[in-house]
């Protein structure tokens, strides 16, 4: 298949380019497109053999659910209920990086909830999203927009690497500015709770609801016949193809334990190392590449997937990380790389 490649400038979006992409998506073909979190691959949330050719281009299991992707808060036809707490949530952080899980109505079809009776909606802070939303004139079902199993992609390359010739169009813009995934809060139970940590951290979201909690399997490896809240929990995720080990611990026994490995391997592995601004010049063998300053977690979590991305093309043996400490951002941050290194963690 021919894929349609546009890049928009995103000070002054084209709305016939936007116009062009929505009627792909109005007719039942697939758009990848870019949010704040990371880029989406698009089809009409309410058309099942539009929904089905997304599975089908990334190779994403069946059992995975999508996440509808609205351009206002008027979701009552989506859903059976909105609770008052879900409103709460809605008004203080949508548009925004944070996805609630309702009880869905009969027109989200099965195919896109992956035979569950609930469904995940985000309304996207990114205008160029709700542009597309709006233009397309009807939701938006999109995961990520990678092939199953590799990390998401933030910027239009990555799209474009991974999906070129399976897909009808690519609308590329900036890089997504948070760089991971949306928080998921299931809003159908009682506290609420946290499926996936993001960038609403829940130090955020206990500002509205004290009692809301992580489930307790989003930071430990799945176990065999784990059968998560959130399907896409037990899926091995964000991988490069190379192993990823992380270090974790007091930062200056982390970069001795990292040149150790490194140096006990030198001769027969390439090795690669995720650093940061403060620890990177003190790695002497090794491709070091940093992910941002330590300070600034924001710039961490923009950087993380492209940098999982950049060792496939240098073709290392194994990827070393630093940790970071699980608190805030820190959190969602560990818990795509952990995530990333299949929970392969020495701790120092
Ligand atoms: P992705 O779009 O690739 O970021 O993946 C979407 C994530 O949302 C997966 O981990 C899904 O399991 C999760 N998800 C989507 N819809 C639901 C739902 N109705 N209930 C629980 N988790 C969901
Ligand atoms: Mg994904």
């Amino acid at each position: 298949m021919d894929t349609k490649i546009v890049i928009l400038d995103v000070n002054n979006i084209a709305q016939d380019t936007i116009n062009e992409a929505g009627i792909v998506i109005k007719e039942g073909g697939l758009v990848a497109f870019p949010t704040e979190t990371v880029y989406g691959l698009g089809a009409n949330a309410l058309d099942k053999t539009a929904v089905e050719k997304i599975f089908k281009a990334k190779g994403r299991p069946q059992d995975n659910p999508l996440i509808v992707h609205v351009a206002n808060r008027n979701i009552e036809t989506l859903v059976k209920e909105v609770p008052d707490i879900a409103r709460e949530i809605m008004s203080k952080y949508w548009p925004g990086p944070i996805t609630l899980i309702f009880n869905k109505s009969d027109l989200i079809p099965s195919t896109t909830s992956a035979g569950l009776d609930t469904v995940g909606i985000r309304m996207p802070s990114s205008v160029i999203a709700r542009r597309l939303i709006e233009a397309a004139g009807t939701p938006i079902a999109a995961p990520s927009a990678n092939i199953s199993g590799r990390p998401s992609p933030t910027e239009v390359e990555s799209c474009i690497e991974d999906l070129s010739g399976k897909i009808e169009y690519i609308l590329g813009g900036e890089k997504s500015q948070i760089g991971i995934e949306s928080t998921i809060v299931d809003c159908t139970c009682t506290p609420l709770c946290i499926l996936r940590p993001g960038a609403i951290t829940i130090e955020m979201l206990r500002e509205i609801d004290d009692n809301i909690y992580i489930d307790k399997n989003v930071m430990s490896k799945p176990k065999k016949d784990f059968k998560p809240k959130a399907p896409g929990m037990k899926y091995r995720h964000y991988a490069p193809k190379s192993p990823v080990k992380i270090i974790c611990g007091d930062i200056e026994k982390t970069i001795a334990k990292i040149n150790e490995i490194v140096q006990t391997n030198m001769g027969n592995k390439k090795i690669g190392i995720i650093a940061t601004d403060e620890t990177k010049d003190k790695y002497p063998f090794g491709t070091v590449v940093s992910l941002g300053n330590r300070k600034q977690l924001e710039t961490v979590g923009r950087n993380l997937f492209e940098v999982l991305r950049s060792f496939d093309a240098i073709d290392v043996d194994l990827i070393l990380s630093e940790a970071f400490e699980e608190k805030g951002l820190g959190y969602a941050i560990m818990n795509r790389l952990k995530k990333s290194a299949g929970f392969d963690i020495t701790y120092v």
